[in-house]
């Protein structure tokens, strides 16, 4: 399957390249899991310790099908960490329009992790079109995927769709799936805050106006 360049703006994310959208969706869910302050409107503490990491990076493994990627070791976790706030500062740069600055973070970390592009396959499978060869540790392969994978995300055009969440007190971050590139919320329960927020705004607003 091609690596899809061109410029669309009104896309959705099937129309990435799977691996790259898999790896993508990744990237953002682990920014909301390792790199997130607030969620949904609550102290989001990421874990700090090697194991706890571990466990919320696990699903990592199952992207891997039919790819080879070295175990993730408890070292790797630490490392992975570190490159998944890296890749926050480049999604929050995105949402903040500062592109160049989302584009030189991508470029350090795929420098950093030996990003290469790579066609491997499994004996019998598919050949996949992938960022790091067998070489890499289980951290610089993931590293490298899923940075290629944001590079991609902003090197065909798409980078306004990577969103970070309106709502108040809320940093997670999605990718905007919707035709017209219109969604401003992580969730159905952050879009329900916000609006029950902007009505006690009203309200209170209405009921300053009548005391005047
Ligand atoms: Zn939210």
């Amino acid at each position: 399957m091609p690596v899809t360049l061109e410029s669309d703006p009104i896309t959705s994310q099937r129309t990435l390249n799977s691996y790259v959208a898999n790896w993508a969706d990744l990237a953002l869910r682990l920014v909301n899991e390792l790199a997130t302050g607030w969620a949904r409107g609550r102290p989001h503490p990421p874990p700090t310790d090697a194991a706890a990491i571990l466990r919320v990076i696990r699903p990592a493994q199952t992207l891997a099908h039919g790819v080879h990627i070295a175990p993730l070791t408890e070292d790797d976790a630490l490392d992975l960490a570190a490159t998944v706030t890296r890749l926050r500062a480049a999604i929050d740069a995105c949402v903040d329009g500062e592109v160049q600055d989302a584009a030189e973070i991508l470029n350090e970390v795929m420098a950093a992790n030996h990003a290469v592009p790579n066609l491997h396959r499994h004996p019998g499978m598919p050949f996949i079109f992938a960022f790091h060869t067998g070489d890499h540790t289980g951290a610089q392969a993931r590293a490298a995927d899923m940075a290629a994978s944001l590079a991609l995300v902003i090197g065909s055009g798409r980078e306004a769709r990577l969103r970070r969440c309106e709502a108040a007190r809320c940093d997670r971050v999605f990718y905007d799936t919707t035709r017209n590139a219109s969604r401003r919320f992580c969730d159905l329960q952050c879009q329900n805050r916000a609006k029950a927020s902007a009505h006690r705004a009203r309200r209170a607003s209405t009921l300053t106006d009548r005391a005047e």
